[in-house]
């Protein structure tokens, strides 16, 4: 398995997993131009893309929806809670309807080369969701924007080799930061963002030796790299991988498949 983020944070966010055969991307809040590069510069041929997946309509993940739809032509996957309560923004963003693909949560959907079980998250926007997923018989993880960490994530993270987690603010920096407080309330809250430390607390808890954790979606002004991957070195056991995914920047890995 060959993956990229190829951004992450409040600025966009993207990620591509990919067989060599078949490929999904989760979330596009990046434009057509910068998603298409980086997959040529890494080998990934643009016919290999069987859907996109989204987590949420916030614009840092659906931005470049409705652009790549029309290129591609590739059918878009949302909860149905999402698609019925989103309707709006899906016009705002010329996502095209004729391709949006809804599932429920508790239903997995079965592509080429790839299983998908979407899991709901906590967010400010309506049928938000986490996905883990199986291609080449390993597990992969990913959940960013959610405020607590769902009592179902916990068992399927341990199930993952592979994790993308949402590491958004210091605590700290959050509270003393120059937010306005109804927005420093919103940030912490139920349907907020995850803050580093349950961040580090979830992977620790749910990963052993030989995983590879990614820390994903740092806050710009609530957050700086080096807290967490201090945070990181000081938690998880050094036989795990840990990389913290600055933001904007472009992230490549690979997984040979085999489990240990
Ligand atoms: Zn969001
Ligand atoms: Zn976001």
């Amino acid at each position: 398995m060959h993956y990229l983020v190829i951004t992450t944070g409040s600025c966009g966010n993207c990620y591509i997993f990919s067989t060599g055969r078949d490929s999904i991307i989760i979330d596009d809040g990046v434009t057509y131009k910068k998603i298409t590069e980086k997959m040529a510069e890494h080998e990934i041929p643009l016919d290999t893309v069987r859907a996109l997946f989204l987590t949420h309509l916030h614009p840092d993940h659906s931005k470049g929806v409705g652009v790549l739809q029309r290129k591609l032509g590739i059918p878009v996957y949302v909860s149905n809670i999402s698609a019925e309560r989103n309707e709006s923004i899906m016009v705002k963003q010329k996502i095209e309807k004729t391709l949006i693909r809804t599932y429920d949560f508790g239903d997995t959907v079965t592509l080429p080369g790839f299983s998908i079980y979407p899991f709901p998250t906590s967010h400010d926007s309506d049928g938000s969701a986490g996905y883990v997923f199986c291609a080449e018989g390993i597990n992969f993880f990913l959940m960013t924007d959610t405020g607590i960490i769902p009592e179902e994530a916990w068992e399927l993270a341990r199930s993952a080799r592979v994790k993308f987690i949402e590491s958004n603010y210091d605590e700290e920096m959050l509270e003393n930061g120059m937010y306005p407080q109804f927005l420093k309330n919103r940030i912490s809250g139920r349907y907020g963002h995850l803050s580093n430390r349950d961040a580090i607390e979830f992977a620790k808890e749910t990963s052993r030796l030989g995983d590879s954790l990614y820390f994903v979606h740092l806050s710009a002004n609530n957050n700086i790299p080096d807290i967490v991957r201090n945070l990181a070195r000081k938690e998880i056991p050094s036989g795990i991988f840990c990389k913290v995914c600055e933001r904007g920047e472009m992230f490549e890995g690979f997984h040979d498949g085999k489990e240990e």
